[in-house]
């Protein structure tokens, strides 16, 4: 094991808790590959796209999804009605999300990974998508998974948890102790990891089935992840066998009803939420329950530019009778 520093372990730190992914990854172990194209890529035929013939809505006619269709590329449409019923159903409509997907990561060529980062973003690697074209009871899980992460707010917990460490470790003088202290205090935020992920598959298990995708869809991701080089290692996430043993025991729960589904009504929220597409930072915005717009939150608050600034009308009634 190569010798920690306090400075090699910050790295860590930053590294593993600016965002949290759904797998180890992977990259080290990827980087002596071949750049082989996914096999899936190359077989893949491409087959006619059946034209819809639909009469001529003029875009106000379109419904959000209609128009949310025929602007979004196919994978951000599909994550903006994955995202956008996951979090109208579960409640977590207070605030946007905002969903990227990135093409290729620089250090490996190929990315099967989805993380959570900043406040609300959802990022995708293209390869995680790939692995689950068709399937959005899987993709579904993954977004319940880094939503989790977002509720849960493991990204603050993490980063103040390596924060505390660190303020304890450079207090340390003796070499010794430190460097033992260093490899501790490691193993313990990669328990804390470990912890988190759990956590984050099994609300995003809940998110994902209370709307509606099979429970399943989270074996199948776990599949795929159990056959990443870095899926037995134990680290900073389980093992693949250790979260889909969780699933199941999960999907086992449910179907025999020993825990509470939650079964959200959604009869009451079933107006879609928008969405916006931020061309500067190619990425998806899921608008919250206000929409997205700062001028109609204000209209809706304050009323129209129209009314304001005018005098309220006050009504005389007249007395001389
Ligand atoms: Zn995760």
């Amino acid at each position: 094991m190569f010798a920690l520093t306090v400075d090699s372990a910050k790295q860590f730190a930053r590294d593993r808790f600016q965002k949290t992914a759904i797998v180890l990854a992977a990259t080290s172990a990827l980087a002596w590959l071949p750049n082989l194209a996914p096999v899936a890529a190359q077989s893949k035929p491409n087959l006619p796209k059946i034209p819809i013939v639909r009469e001529e809505l003029t875009p106000q006619e379109l419904t959000v999804y209609e128009r949310a269709e025929a602007d979004l590329p196919e994978d951000y449409y599909i994550l903006y009605r994955i995202v956008e019923l996951m979090a109208r159903v579960n409640d977590l409509d207070d605030l946007p999300w905002r969903v990227a997907i990135s093409t290729v990561d620089e250090e490996s060529g190929d990315c099967i990974n989805a993380f959570a980062s900043q406040a609300n973003l959802i990022y995708f690697c293209k390869g995680m998508l790939d692995r689950l074209a068709g399937d959005v009871s899987a993709v579904a899980c993954v977004v319940g998974h880094e939503m989790a992460h977002h509720q849960l707010q493991h990204i603050p917990t993490g980063v103040a948890a390596w924060d505390k460490g660190f303020e304890e470790i450079e207090k340390i003088e003796d070499e010794e102790d430190r460097q033992e202290r260093i490899e501790a205090f490691i193993e313990q935020m990669e328990e804390l990891s470990r912890t988190q992920e759990l956590e984050a598959d099994a609300m995003g298990y809940q998110y994902a089935t209370a709307a509606g995708f099979e429970p399943e869809g989270c074996l199948r991701v776990m599949r795929v992840l159990s056959r990443l080089p870095g899926s037995l290692i134990e680290r900073s996430h389980p093992t693949a066998p250790a979260r889909i043993e969780a699933i199941q025991g999960l999907i086992e729960a449910s179907s025999s009803a020993t825990i509470e589904v939650t079964t959200i009504d959604r009869t009451d929220n079933l107006e879609p939420l928008t969405y916006s597409w931020l061309e500067e930072e190619k990425l998806l915005r899921v608008d919250s329950d206000r929409g997205g717009s700062f001028v109609e939150d204000w209209e809706n608050r304050f009323g129209q530019n129209s009314e304001e600034g005018e005098d309220p009308v006050v009504e005389t009634v007249s007395t001389s009778q």
